[in-house]
């Protein structure tokens, strides 16, 4: 049960308010059973296919988030159900995620992954890219997308600084869309903090952690 020590230790350590996304990639059902069994609902993967061999066995109110590089081809298996996707990189993703969402007449509530980091290995729109894209002319094209924040991983650096300025900087992003006052489009979400930088994403504002390893350990 030392799992469910650190699950435990971690939820009660987050402030009210601030929503903990369960990243269960490499993870088996048995583990994230336990977590489910404590209350945890929100679940996150980074990989499609994983994503849906673990749905058919874990119970039907989970919500599921999709946290990694999305391509367009795997879109169509995700659009029945999911409850976030966190990743959205380019317009091209986006127009196939609405394309899909209005197949299955639902809305899809997505997040712009936003580039802060100094490696180029992770993907994500800049956030001057980001400013353009996120307007009425571009949204009332998708009618079935729903844009509720952004997301953002900070560079694997021990550097707290430099992870507290990649942060601010996706908060400053966050803060200029909630200015344009999109509507139907509301940002609530501001997805940051991962098992290393967790604490120092809350110190920025972060509403959504997604947290794997150390929930886990
Ligand atoms: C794996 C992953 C996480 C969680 O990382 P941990 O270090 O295990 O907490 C968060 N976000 C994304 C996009 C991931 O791929």
């Amino acid at each position: 049960m030392k799992e469910i020590e650190s699950y435990l230790n971690i939820k009660q350590s987050i402030p009210e308010g601030i929503t903990l996304v369960a990243v269960s990639k490499t993870r088996s059902i048995d583990e994230m059973m336990r977590l489910y069994e404590a209350g945890q609902r929100d679940f996150g993967e980074n990989r499609v296919s994983e994503l849906l061999e673990k749905k058919d066995k874990m119970p039907l109110d989970v919500r599921w988030h999709l946290i990694g590089h999305l391509q367009t081809n795997k879109v169509k298996f995700i659009a029945p159900f999911i409850s976030l996707i966190h990743s959205i990189d380019s317009e091209k993703l986006l127009a196939e995620v609405n394309r899909q969402a209005q197949k299955q007449g639902r809305i899809i509530t997505c997040l712009w992954q936003v580039f802060v980091a100094t490696e180029d290995t992770k993907f994500g729109l800049l956030p001057e890219e980001i400013e353009t894209i996120h307007c009425k002319e571009t949204l009332d094209q998708y009618p079935n997308i729903r844009i509720s924040g952004i997301m953002a991983m900070a560079s694997l650096t021990n550097n707290a600084d430099q992870i507290h300025k990649e942060f601010a900087k996706a908060r400053a992003v966050f803060n200029q869309l909630k200015t344009n006052n999109l509507y139907p489009h509301k940002m609530e979400i501001l997805s940051m903090g991962m098992s290393s930088d967790y604490k120092i994403a809350i110190e920025e504002g972060s509403t959504m952690l997604r947290i794997g390893s150390k929930l886990f350990e």
